[in-house]
């Protein structure tokens, strides 16, 4: 019972699920808006000083205070002040243990899903905390850039544990994919590297130490801890936000005098120079999230939808990217753009050894035929622009 556009229904017993679309959609019309069930910022990233919401994500630092940080240049200042979008006087933080959120309702939120359990309550970094050393663990198995991090795995648990119903948080998580044991293990070893398998059942021990397992037993057991963490490699969606790239999109929407337009763009060029000497690529907040509606699309190399993250925090939104049909299947490409523009064997490649399937998308089933030279040399400057 509802007028959505669109629905989750089986697509083929190959592709299993997929989201199809009930009605007609303009190019750029948003499909759905979603947040996500829980997301968590990249452990790195947050030791690295990365000012974000601990719930959202959203930047808690001006657009100005976060370049003079990321390009190293203290006294840097920032035109167009009106166009940074942090909202520095609503960020609050927990009573307990001091970490930030961008507003009330944030905490709110954090507090009533998985903080309380999560709380150090100690503002002083306690080494020996099993969530402490659970995390430090973690960082020394997955260095930046990074695609997971095991304090998702840590929300997820606490999120069953913290929910009056419980059967009903753990069926949110069983929504997501589902493959065999055998097909989660690949996965967790490519998503940890193979040096490091033997150190799943270390995670999963500290985990053990520092949550209640009695909720969800079988996430603790070496299957399940695999299955948990291919769960969050395979539906994990890569966020990103940065206080900075708001404000220089917001001045790019100025309408400005010609030689006021010059003299900031070439500023914004100065800055992003900078900042690629200090920080390299690494601009933006960056974390993941599991979102149940998107989790159900389907990729395609060809795709007429794409995720985006409009609101500088952790909301998506998934837009038609051309005009769609109704009955015609919504996918989304699961690769970035510099892996969409490559050929059809190294895309597949890659699709095969994170998610585990042989694409047959329309552009796949094209090239069948072609002539496959390696595009691997043809680098990609991967645009990292918080969108
Ligand atoms: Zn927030
Ligand atoms: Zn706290
Ligand atoms: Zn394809």
């Amino acid at each position: 019972m509802s007028n959505q556009g669109y629905q989750v229904q089986i697509i083929n017993e190959e592709k299993g699920k997929g989201l199809v679309a009930l009605r007609s959609y303009e190019e750029n019309e948003t499909i759905f808006e979603e947040k996500p069930v829980v997301c968590c910022q990249f452990a790195w990233n947050e030791d690295l000083r990365y000012l974000a919401c601990d719930n959202c994500l959203a930047p808690l630092e001006t657009a100005e205070e976060n370049a003079r940080r990321l390009s190293g240049k203290k006294d840097l200042v920032l035109p167009y002040p009106e166009c940074c979008e942090t909202k520095t006087q609503s960020v609050t933080e927990c009573p307990a243990c001091g970490i930030k959120y961008c507003s009330e309702g944030c905490l709110l939120e954090a507090s009533q899903k998985y903080h309380k359990i999560l709380c150090l309550q100690s503002r002083e970094k306690n080494e020996n905390h099993p969530l402490v050393q659970l995390k430090e663990t973690w960082k020394q198995m997955h260095y930046p850039s990074e695609t997971a991090t095991i304090m998702l795995l840590a929300r997820m648990i606490a999120f069953v544990n913290q929910s009056e119903d419980k059967a009903s948080a753990l069926s949110i998580f069983n929504q997501f994919c589902h493959r065999t044991v055998n097909e989660d293990q690949k996965i967790a070893h490519n998503l940890l590297g193979e040096q490091f398998v033997g150190q799943i059942d270390v995670l999963r021990e500290m985990m053990d130490n520092a949550l209640n397992k009695e909720n969800v037993p079988y996430w603790f057991t070496p299957d399940g801890f695999r299955s948990l963490l291919a769960l969050v490699g395979t539906n994990g969606q890569g966020i990103g936000t940065s206080a900075f790239s708001r404000w220089a999109k917001n001045v790019s929407a100025l309408e400005l005098p010609q030689d006021s337009r010059m003299q900031v763009n070439m500023l914004i060029g100065r800055i992003y120079d900078d900042m690629e000497k200090v920080v390299g690529p690494f601009w933006n907040n960056e974390g993941s999230g599991l979102y149940s509606l998107q989790s159900s699309m389907n990729h395609s190399c060809l795709p007429n939808a794409i995720v985006e993250f409009p609101f500088s925090n952790s909301t998506l939104v998934v837009k038609a990217l051309r005009g769609i049909q109704p009955g015609e299947e919504i996918c989304i490409a699961y690769l970035d753009n510099c892996e969409l523009v490559r050929t059809r064997v190294s895309r597949q490649e890659v699709l095969r050894s994170l998610y585990l399937f042989s694409c047959r998308c329309d552009r796949c089933l094209e090239q069948a035929d072609d002539y496959d030279v390696s595009s691997e040399d043809d680098m990609c400057d991967e645009g990292s622009d918080g969108e």
